[in-house]
């Protein structure tokens, strides 16, 4: 197959990388395009676009390729796919950065923190830029410096008509509010522009972990700790098994716990200040707070969520962290059979909650703490093992029924997340406002493969 005007690389199934080619972080999505269209730069998106239009040809569009639904590949359609754009421009003076639609979190945090410079990104290196952004983007800088989409200044847009755009405050205002919370439903971004901000390079961060037993204690702590807590600390709490990392104890690897990771976008001084009560608190397992470079410690999480094994994902905005839920959460965050699954909770807040709701499509911003539940199992692993797996998240989030605010955010809603969890992301003003925009930019919905708007 050719594509008129295209110089990247095209893989179709007969081709030796075509396996690796389709292949997503989530090893579960299992998909076989026609055709992947690994493109260059942004004439290559042109191009792609026009061919899949003109030949009807369903379109996945590829970032970093960690939607845990997999979206970023489909069947039979083409693969729009920007693995090869990863490019990272940062202008010191003017402390913004050009950040191409493929790269990853870790391209990012390397050339911005060359000039001791950061934009809040997602808490794993090698997570897509394009897909947390456009999702909304949390991170541990966003308390401080905001979402990802509210350090947007500008995107380039391939649109479905196979158009070049820029969107910005100035310019398609009604598509750069769209872009900014919500996802890949209005053309190919091919570029970002980011407002960049001083941080570290040296922050304190790293996590300190408690027994499991000690959850419920740790957790009505946390919830006095972090409503007190200076804008400057990002937390996130993690419930699990401790990961075998190089940093922990090994007699500790594998054993039930509860982590608070922290990380400081300040002086140091400050953030020693910042976490001293909760690095105090009751008896820790082990204590990785330090001053760290902060790219270092924005990968320390790598090696959990590995490329190619299975998850499954389950995730709800809480109502607060009641008693009630922190029982629930408590019962149930162990009862995985994996040691890999486990269950996080981002704080929220700061300058997240102080930008006004609606302006942007992010939906969450009044919400404290959601929490995403994560089953992960290995691909030799059984049906029946991953159905254990799945049904613990699934039994997780019925129980925290009671306790779960309006919304969710979009990037952790997985495959049998339907249409109406999307609508519920947005909640629905939002929607309606986003579907409008849909019908300007992409009337035949040609970017269905994702957390679909509908137009209208
Ligand atoms: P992809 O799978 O490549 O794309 C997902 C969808 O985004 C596509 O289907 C498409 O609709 C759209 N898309 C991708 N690229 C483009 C583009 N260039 N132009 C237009 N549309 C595009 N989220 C957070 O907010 N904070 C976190 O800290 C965080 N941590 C995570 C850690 C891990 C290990 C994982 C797997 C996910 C995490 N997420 C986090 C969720 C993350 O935001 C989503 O998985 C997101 O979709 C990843 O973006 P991606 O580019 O890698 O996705």
């Amino acid at each position: 197959m050719e594509i008129d005007g295209f110089r990247g690389r095209l893989i179709s199934a007969d081709h030796a990388d075509y396996d690796t080619a389709r292949a997503v972080w989530n090893g579960a999505v299992d998909r076989h395009p026609k055709l992947i269209a690994r493109c260059g730069g942004t004439a290559d998106v042109v191009a792609a676009v026009r061919f899949a239009r003109d030949h009807g040809l369903a379109i996945a569009v590829r970032g970093g390729g960690h939607n845990v639904a997999g979206t970023a590949v489909c069947d039979d359609g083409i693969v729009i796919d920007l693995s090869a754009m990863r490019a990272a421009r940062v202008d010191p003076a003017g402390r913004t950065a050009r950040v191409q639609g493929g790269a990853l979190w870790g391209d990012v945090d390397r050339a911005t923190q060359a000039h001791g410079l950061a934009t809040t990104g997602g808490i794993v290196s090698h997570t897509g830029v394009a897909g947390l952004t456009l999702g909304g983007g949390i991170g541990f800088l966003m308390r401080k410096h905001g979402l990802a989409v509210d350090n947007l200044l500008a995107a380039e847009v391939v649109t479905a008509e196979g158009g070049i755009v820029r969107a910005s405050a100035e310019e398609h205002p009604d598509l750069f509010w769209a872009l900014r919370g919500g996802g890949g439903n209005f053309g190919v971004v091919t570029e970002f522009r980011f407002t960049l901000h001083p941080v570290g390079p040296t922050v304190l961060a790293g996590p300190v972990f408690w027994a499991a037993e000690d959850t419920a204690d740790v957790l009505r702590f946390y919830r006095d700790f972090a409503a007190a807590a200076p804008d400057e600390l990002g937390t996130v709490v993690r419930l699990g098994t401790v990961p075998p990392l190089p940093a922990v104890p090994e007699h500790l690897h594998g054993r039930p716990a509860i982590a608070v990771a922290c990380c400081h976008a300040g002086a140091v001084e400050d953030g020693e200040r910042a976490v001293r009560a909760l690095r105090r608190f009751g008896t820790p397992l082990v204590d990785l707070v330090s001053p760290t470079p902060y790219a270092d410690f924005q990968s320390g999480l790598d090696d959990t969520v590995r490329h190619g094994w299975h998850y499954y994902w389950k995730a709800a905005n809480l109502t607060g962290l009641s008693d009630d839920t922190i029982a629930v959460v408590a019962d149930h965050a162990y009862g995985a059979r994996s040691p890999r699954s486990y269950a996080a909770m981002f704080h929220m807040g700061g300058a997240v909650a102080r930008i006004p709701r609606d302006a942007t499509a992010y939906s969450g911003r009044e919400v404290a703490h959601n929490i995403v539940i994560d089953a992960v199992w290995l691909p030799h692993e059984s049906a029946e093992h991953a159905a254990t797996e799945t049904a613990w998240a699934r039994r997780f989030l019925q129980a925290l029924r009671p306790h779960r605010a309006d919304g969710v955010y979009v990037n952790f809603l997985d495959s049998d997340d339907g249409t109406g969890r999307v609508r519920e992301a947005y909640g629905d003003a939002a929607y309606r406002r986003l579907a409008r925009v849909k019908t300007a930019y992409d009337r035949d919905n040609a970017f269905h493969h994702n957390k679909n708007v509908l137009p209208g």
